[in-house]
């Protein structure tokens, strides 16, 4: 029987945090909870930036160290050994965003590639991860998904990020490490969804290797997890799945409405939450065939996927099953799951302080928005230090 009331251990929690770690995590979440705060941070710090402030320091001793492990890999080690001695892996995340040249989409496959072997050579990095966008303009994408014809220039262009999909899954095939390729707006994602296919059936012959990702905000991803399934069972390859709730709503429900075309997120949060553990119970009815990484901050959902593994008598380390949480939030799911043996991966975000502003940003947003979060992480924080003032 799992107990649900297991993530409420916040000694196991925050095991790696000491007290200052520990205030400057309740300061921060504190300061994020007060929209209007964020909202004026956010367009102070985009002004000190451009104009050159010196305000790096101030970024990185506050939300840069919360959320991200460092400016580039080595730099993340430390916190990447110190997590995994608590059974919790890295996925190396190069959150570098808004870049729209050949050359900076050439160095993120670089850095892809380095991830790749970087984790050959640690067991503490599993699994490697990139976005779509950050090997290829959004502007093409977005022809490619809507079947507009491609100029010479622009099919050129296009082989180019095929060959960098290619390139990134090759090398983990020939490394044995597994790639999440990220999903981002509805407006693109035919075209990715299409070549992550293409991708599976070269590289997914005797295990998933690739993963795509399930936006599970979506109305219709249960029917495209169904369709993937029937051609990779008639064609003989394994699929890959991180599923998620999906990070774009308001952006998907406003394009929708002022395009006036039916909006392709679920009509309510109960039905998001419906979509996503219906995902999560059909996948683990076909383990045979697929993997999961159940990317969720959700509690229900996390102790879900664990009724679901112990109903079936699946281990908890099975390697077909991971956990996944974003670096610097909701430690009592990740650290809770690997005290008890679960897979567990944190996405851990890197990259230059200047260059990660959106990804924190976002950060910042949504633990503004998203209701209830950071009024969790600030109670489980006061706890831990009510607890470590009583012990
Ligand atoms: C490891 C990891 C990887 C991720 N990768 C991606 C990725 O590749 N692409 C991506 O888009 N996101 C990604 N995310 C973010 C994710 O999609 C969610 O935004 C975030 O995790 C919050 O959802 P939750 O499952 O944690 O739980 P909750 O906090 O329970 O759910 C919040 C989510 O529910 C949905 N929702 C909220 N209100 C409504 C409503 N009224 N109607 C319908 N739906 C609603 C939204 O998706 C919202 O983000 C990732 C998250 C993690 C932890």
């Amino acid at each position: 029987m799992i107990n649900r009331n297991t993530f409420d251990d916040t000694k196991i929690a925050f095991s790696l945090k000491n007290d200052s770690e520990l205030e400057r995590a309740y300061f921060l979440f504190k300061m994020i909870s007060v929209e209007p705060l964020v909202r004026i941070g956010k367009v102070a710090t985009n002004f000190a930036i451009k104009a050159n402030l010196p305000i790096e320091g101030l970024i990185r001793a506050t939300v840069f160290d919360h959320f991200c492990g460092g400016v580039n890999e080595e730099d993340c080690l430390p916190v990447i050994n110190k997590m995994y001695e608590k059974g919790v892996s890295s996925v190396l995340d190069y959150s570098v965003e808004g870049k729209e040249s050949e050359k900076e989409f050439d160095n993120a496959l670089k850095t892809v590639l380095n991830i790749i072997e970087f984790a050959k050579a640690l067991d503490a990095i599993p699994i490697a991860v990139f976005k779509p966008s950050g090997f290829g303009r959004f502007k093409l994408y977005e022809k490619k998904n809507n079947g507009v014809d491609l100029n010479a220039d622009e099919l050129k262009e296009w082989e180019r990020v095929e060959a960098r999909f290619e390139a990134v899954c090759k090398k983990a095939k020939a490394y044995d490490v597994a790639v999440l390729i990220d999903a981002e707006e509805s407006w693109i994602q035919d075209a990715v969804d299409a070549l992550v296919t293409k991708m599976m059936k070269i590289y997914n012959t005797e295990k998933p290797i690739v993963f795509n990702t399930l936006q599970m905000y979506r109305h219709d991803r249960m029917a495209f997890l169904k369709k993937e399934h029937a051609m990779a069972k008639r064609e003989g390859y394994y699929l890959g799945y991180k599923l998620v709730r999906g990070a774009y709503m308001e952006k998907e429900n406003d394009r929708a409405k002022e395009k006036k075309y039916e909006s392709p997120i679920c009509k309510s949060k109960q039905a998001t939450d419906e979509n996503f553990n219906d995902a999560l119970q059909y996948m683990i009815n076909h383990l045979d065939c697929m993997s999961i990484f159940a990317g969720t901050h959700n509690e229900n959902s996390s102790y879900l996927l664990m009724e679901l593994m112990e109903e079936k008598h699946i281990l908890n380390n099975d390697p077909r099953i991971w956990f996944g949480q974003l670096y610097g939030m909701s430690d009592h799911i990740s650290f809770n799951l690997s005290h008890l043996g679960y897979n567990v991966a944190k996405y851990m975000p890197f990259g230059p302080v200047k260059d990660v502003m959106p990804y924190l940003i976002r950060r910042a947003e949504e633990n503004t928005s998203v209701a209830g979060q950071t009024g969790r992480e600030l109670a489980l924080i006061k706890k831990e230090k009510e607890r470590r003032k009583n012990a």
